[in-house]
């Protein structure tokens, strides 16, 4: 193709000011900032004399609509783009709970309430409403943490890796820490307990083998230099087969007999018993402390269902001893974080209140004949309003609880199953993606799934609404 008729097509390019004049984008003009809509023309008119210029022939070059109203309908779209917040809700349609990406879990209304409050309001954050002199930020949820795990003491600071830094710092920074070798975890591609227990200033002492360990191991690698054991949940991944570990109390008394701590990273830190609602047994906080040991870490939005923070209760004198490591400051945690767990924490108080009102639980505990029923009736729904070019229907896959934990448990539930005859199931999930409220969903098989346990009743109107708008 001559160079002079991609020129002549390039020169036809309106200008600036004339798409400007457009009635879409004068209409916008007292709500968008006027130095936005010349950008987003600009941005515009570039990318179609990039395509221009990537056209192979005349018939290619033909087919790009360059005229002012069409450049002025994508200015709009692109300005709308432009003024929604990076950081916005999805509906996680995936079936996968605790979806590392979509971090991490919905907060339980109460617990959204909190945080505004929080938020509209100065707080006694740090002041004894009491005695009216200055207070600690980490005693508003102790107690409660004390009466739910049955520890002595507790602190919260940012999240599970921070607690993990800063307990070793505390306890061992410059001494031994005696670990199984096959509770060496990685968990979400950066936090590697031997990598954290470097940062801390603590020595590893690797114990046992991948597979294997008993107690006589960590009895051996006992030695003058030694300041605690350490046992790590293996929450994302199970060793099955020919294996053996020991358990926290045997531990516990091993290292009573030499005078020293045992610590436990639970990871998930579950507090209620998930054997009740038919699922197999996750080792709760309470029990760790039951058995005796001495410090225990877990994550705050995790299957606890608050917000992201890192746990840590134990004895007394060892969470003194962190609340006075300068490092604390650090890793502290805010007012926001603070009021979402206080309310998460307090429905706790009732087992059954949390399992209902807490999304976390209740996406984890609740029964799968729901899910078919509004599986049916979206499947249904959608099947009237997306027209001849789309099939629509129900099928009864399994969920998964990810985000490190319960890595085998498969969750019974329904999905609606889409399939386009124009499309494929990858173009299908990038529209769904990109809809104003994007949707999560997965592929199979070459068919696109939207699972319904990850999504919440009150959110089917909305899914519907949004999957229309972007197939339509
Ligand atoms: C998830 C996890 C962590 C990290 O917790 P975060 O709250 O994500 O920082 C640490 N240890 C274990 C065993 C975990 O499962």
């Amino acid at each position: 193709m001559p160079e002079s008729f991609i020129q002549h097509y390039l020169r036809s390019l309106p200008a600036v000011d004339r798409v400007m004049q457009e009635k879409t984008l004068t209409s916008i003009a007292a709500e968008v900032p006027r130095t936005l809509v010349v950008e987003a023309v600009q941005e515009i008119i570039n990318e179609k004399r990039e395509a221009m210029r990537r056209t192979a022939g005349e018939e290619e070059l033909k087919n790009i609509d360059a005229s002012p109203s069409t450049l002025a309908l994508e200015v709009l779209e692109r300005i709308r783009d432009k003024m929604e917040l990076n950081l916005r809700p999805v509906l996680n349609a995936s079936g996968v709970l605790l979806h590392t990406n979509l971090v991490r879990a919905p907060l339980a209304p109460e617990a959204v309430e909190a945080v505004k409050n929080t938020a509209v309001h100065f707080t006694n954050l740090e002041i004894s409403l009491k005695t009216g002199r200055r207070a600690s930020r980490y005693e508003h949820v102790e107690e409660l943490l004390c009466r739910l795990t049955g520890a002595e003491a507790a602190l919260v600071v940012n999240n599970n890796a921070a607690a993990v830094l800063l307990a070793l710092n505390t306890m061992a920074a410059g001494r031994e820490v005696i670990v199984s070798r096959g509770e060496l975890v990685e968990i979400g591609g950066s936090f590697r307990i031997p990598e954290v227990m470097a940062q801390s200033g603590a020595v590893l002492v690797e114990v046992g083998t991948t597979n294997k360990c008993y107690l006589r191991d960590y009895r051996r690698a006992i030695g003058e230099q030694t300041a605690l054991l350490l046992k790590v949940h293996t929450s994302n991944y199970k060793i099955v087969g020919f294996t053996a570990s020991v358990e926290p109390a045997p531990l516990v008394k091993l290292a009573g007999e030499h005078g020293l701590p045992v610590m436990e990273d639970l990871g998930s830190g579950v507090l209620i018993d998930l054997t009740r609602y038919g699922l197999p047994p996750e080792p709760r906080v309470q029990d760790s402390i039951a058995a005796g040991v001495d410090l225990v870490t877990f994550s705050g939005d995790k299957l606890l269902g608050g917000p992201q923070a890192g746990i840590i209760v134990g004895r007394k004198k060892y969470l003194q001893e962190m609340k006075d490591n300068p490092l604390l400051r650090a890793l502290r945690v805010d007012k926001f974080t603070l009021s979402a767990l206080e309310a998460t924490l307090r429905l706790y108080l009732d087992e059954g209140e949390a399992a209902r009102r807490i999304p976390v639980l209740r996406m984890l505990t609740g029964p799968v004949g729901p899910l078919q029923a509004r599986a049916q009736k979206l499947a249904a729904e959608l099947d009237k309003k997306l027209g001849r070019h789309y099939t629509v229907s129900v099928s009864g896959e399994k969920a998964r609880v990810g985000g490190g934990s319960l890595p085998l448990v498969l969750l019974p539930s329904f999905q609606v199953v889409l399939e386009s005859l124009q499309i494929s199931a990858g173009e299908l999930v990038q529209k769904l993606r990109k809809a104003r409220l994007p949707v999560i969903a997965r592929v199979k098989k070459d068919r696109v799934l939207l699972d319904l346990r990850t999504i919440r009743e009150e959110e089917d109107g909305p899914l519907l609404e949004t999957i229309v708008d972007a197939l339509t």
